[in-house]
């Protein structure tokens, strides 16, 4: 019989007991008002009692009481129990994750969903300056006030890792990864990396150094092939091929030293100052004449479709350099009377310009590391068409430097197609442009902004 079963019975012999002593004693109906008064006051006493227990002492175990009320009195007791320890042991996991954040060496960071600083391990106070307890509950923003970090914070695109130097120490770099979790709360976590930082900054004056320092040495060589070229008809016969192709090959160190020197630069300037409105349409009609010299007798159809006279904030050689690879790698590439489309479009993301050939593809798995530098699908056509394997490395710099996406789609034997997706930020329409000539929109200020802080070393 269960519980409730045995205090029903247990109540009903209570009445059963008090009809029969009424009856005896010619009161029924008192006996049984008697009766329910005392089964009343018995109830109101168990949960006073109750009440207290839980009021004053509740971790003590429950006080002395039968039937139905000692059952829910045990009940409630080692739910408490229960309760008590599987706390205790999520205070324990709490605590011990708390202390291997706090023996991390990267700074830990939570942030509420408001921004505020919830909590942080040590390494966030000798990194990022945070005062224990003093900063807690302050906005993270009203701490970290490098403007770029206020940027990537405030964007929420946390794709991209952002680098900056520490609070602490300009010497110090940090990279800030940022995940959402929970009702909109924020991890961060702040790694030094400064070695790394180093060692690409080394890398790149390395690069610039070596290029530069070869550059002079190879033009003077230049200069003398060229000359020997011009009078090889007084030369030995043997030595006019070997002169030729003596400068065939310094020319192609040279083209590679102008892109290293040109990759350089774009890593390492600051486009700010060199943004013009630039003529995309006009761009694209010099660079096809180019193309069309390039071409010489094989004869490549070259369309070009300007559905817009769009302009682009930029920097004019960046994307003179940019466009010029993509059309003629479009020519090297594909074989004699081939067709290339040159389309410069407008469409809801802003502004498209796509180069698009019917030559003879690249396989799918070159797509990912085709804009590394030296990537070559084919190294021998590569060479045979003078590549020098940096040119899709210059195009992706140019358009991270302008905000804009390069998209590439090929298959074997489908063709290519190369889109570069300028965003509505960098647009000036004509009529924009004759009512404010040497405005930069406020979008542009903030996409520079962002661009600037995303940039990784
Ligand atoms: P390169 O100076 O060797 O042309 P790029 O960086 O411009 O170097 O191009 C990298 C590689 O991508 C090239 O070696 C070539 O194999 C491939 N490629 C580029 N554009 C095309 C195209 N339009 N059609 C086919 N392959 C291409």
């Amino acid at each position: 019989m269960t519980i409730w079963n045995k205090e029903i019975s247990r109540f009903l012999y209570i009445l059963a007991l008090a009809v029969i002593i009424g009856w005896l004693s010619g009161s029924a109906a008192w006996a049984l008002v008697t009766a329910f008064a005392v089964y009343l006051w018995l109830t109101y006493r168990f949960l006073r009692q109750l009440d207290h227990w839980l009021e004053t002492n509740p971790n003590e175990p429950p006080p002395e009481s039968w039937g139905i009320w000692g059952y829910l009195f045990d009940k409630i007791y080692h739910h408490q129990k229960r309760q008590q320890a599987s706390q205790r042991r999520l205070m324990e996991v709490i605590d011990k994750v708390q202390r291997s954040s706090s023996a991390l060496r990267d700074a830990v960071v939570m942030v509420d969903s408001h921004g505020n600083l919830e909590w942080w391990n040590n390494a966030a106070e000798t990194m990022l300056g945070f005062r224990s307890p003093a900063d807690k509950g302050q906005g993270l923003t009203n701490l970290l006030r490098d403007p770029r970090f206020i940027a990537y914070y405030d964007a929420q695109d946390y794709h991209e890792p952002l680098v900056l130097n520490s609070p602490m120490d300009d010497n110090l770099m940090l990279e800030y990864q940022i995940t959402i979790f929970g009702r909109n709360e924020r991890l961060i976590l702040a790694r030094n990396v400064t070695r790394l930082y180093r060692l690409e900054q080394m890398r790149k004056d390395f690069v610039a150094n070596v290029s530069h320092e070869l550059r002079t040495p190879l033009t003077v060589i230049n200069g003398y092939l060229e000359t020997f070229v011009d009078f090889s008809d007084q030369l030995p016969p043997r030595w006019s091929r070997a002169t030729q192709q003596m400068q065939q090959q310094s020319r192609r160190m040279q083209n590679i030293i102008n892109d290293l020197l040109l990759l350089s630069r774009l890593e390492t300037t600051d486009i700010e100052g060199q943004q013009q409105h630039i003529d995309i349409a006009q761009m694209t009609q010099c660079i096809r004449q180019d193309a069309l010299l390039l071409s010489g007798d094989k004869g490549h159809h070259i369309h070009l479709d300007l559905q817009t006279d769009i302009q682009i904030i930029g920097s004019e050689n960046e994307l003179r350099s940019a466009i010029s690879n993509l059309v003629f790698n479009a020519v090297k590439y594909t074989s004699e009377g081939s067709t290339i489309h040159i389309r410069w479009f407008e469409n809801s993301h802003g502004a498209t310009l796509c180069v698009e050939d019917s030559g003879p593809g690249i396989d799918p798995r070159h797509l990912p590391r085709l804009t590394e530098r030296f990537y070559r699908v084919d190294k021998g056509r590569s060479a045979e068409t003078g590549g020098t394997g940096l040119g899709l490395a210059i195009v992706k710099h140019v358009l991270i430097r302008h905000n804009a996406k390069l998209e590439i789609k090929s298959e074997l034997n489908q063709g290519s197609r190369f889109m570069c997706q300028f965003p509505i930020a960098r647009l000036v329409w004509q009529q924009q442009e004759t009512q404010n000539t040497k405005h930069t929109s406020p979008a542009l200020a903030d996409l520079a902004n962002e661009n600037s802080t995303k940039e990784k070393y």
